[in-house]
């Protein structure tokens, strides 16, 4: 079985696999996998020779009354689905397996990055993430590293990591994976009641409303102001949606924008609580054809 929960058991297993002379892809998670996650292992089964998937409930990326430890746990489930869809070894290890007893070093992108959308209500969220995957990246080395494009912040942030630090990984982001309905996947959908579930769609449907009025040519369809009305006036209409934020940025820097402008990609992000669990979802706003 190619499941591994040490370090040097995966060092092993990657040996005896040929590491040296072959392409690692990694997918990083933090488990309960579902088919956002799965469609990053298939990627990364598709252009690399070996393919390491780590699963680990990360505790630094957790603030203060957050769902750490509820956080939904199935590692016989996720080992299963992660093999079929491509994944040759799978490393779930313990806490302190990652942080040595200790440990005081953390990895910390600065700036506006980590201070805008989840990054103002969850403030240690980010350097909890970019330190645990600095760890893993140094424990895996891969050649590829794949993330999805539903924590687009995060995804940014990573490729800044990389950048700054001169990582020698390659940053894959992959499209969002929605249910039948438009909710994008998410591990903690599984908090969701059914009236709750119900309501959740409308995330998307408020974000699809703002494409489309964006794409409508209408005098004020790149205005920012304009395009958050509409995602707000749609998730509003559900009562048990509780709108964190509704932004639209700059795609690239997370810059604050009045206008989407022509050949520039702008990044449209809402977080929207349903009881106690948090949902995000983004869609990135460009003009057809340029
Ligand atoms: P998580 O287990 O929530 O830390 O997610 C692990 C990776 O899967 C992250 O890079 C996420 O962005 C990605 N991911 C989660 N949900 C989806 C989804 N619905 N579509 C695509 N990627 C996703």
């Amino acid at each position: 079985m190619a499941l591994v929960k040490t370090i040097s058991e995966l060092n092993d297993w990657l040996d005896e696999h040929g590491r040296k002379n072959k392409t690692v892809g990694f997918v990083p998670t933090m488990g309960y996998l579902h088919e956002g996650h799965l469609s990053l292992i298939k990627e990364a089964r598709a252009n690399n020779d070996l393919v390491v998937v780590s699963i680990f409930v990360n505790p630094t990326q957790f603030g203060p009354g957050e769902d750490y430890e509820r956080y939904p746990r199935d590692i016989e489930r996720d080992y299963k689905h992660a093999i079929e869809s491509g994944a040759d070894v799978v490393f779930n290890p313990e806490a302190n397996e990652i942080y040595v007893p200790g440990s005081s070093t953390e990895v910390e992108v600065k700036g506006e990055l980590t201070k805008k959308l989840c990054g103002a209500s969850r403030p240690t969220h980010f350097k909890g993430v970019t330190t645990v995957v600095n760890i893993l990246f140094n424990i895996v080395r891969p050649d590829r590293a794949y993330f999805g494009q539903k924590d687009a912040q995060q995804a940014i942030i990573v490729k800044k990591m990389v950048r700054d630090l001169h990582i020698p990984v390659e940053i894959i982001v992959c499209p969002v994976v929605r249910e039948k309905d438009g909710l994008a996947m998410s591990s903690r959908n599984t908090y969701l009641n059914p009236d709750e579930r119900k309501q959740a769609p409308a995330l998307y449907r408020g974000l699809q409303q703002a494409q489309k009025y964006f794409l409508s040519g209408a005098p004020d369809s790149t205005h920012v102001e304009k395009l958050k009305a509409i995602i707000r006036q749609e998730i509003e209409k559900e009562p048990l949606a509780d709108i964190e934020y509704i932004e639209i940025l700059d795609g690239e820097t997370l810059e604050d924008i009045e206008c989407i402008e022509p050949h520039r990609n702008a990044l449209a992000a809402v977080a929207v609580r349903f009881g106690s669990t948090r949902l995000i979802d983004n869609t990135i706003l460009i003009m057809e054809g340029v």
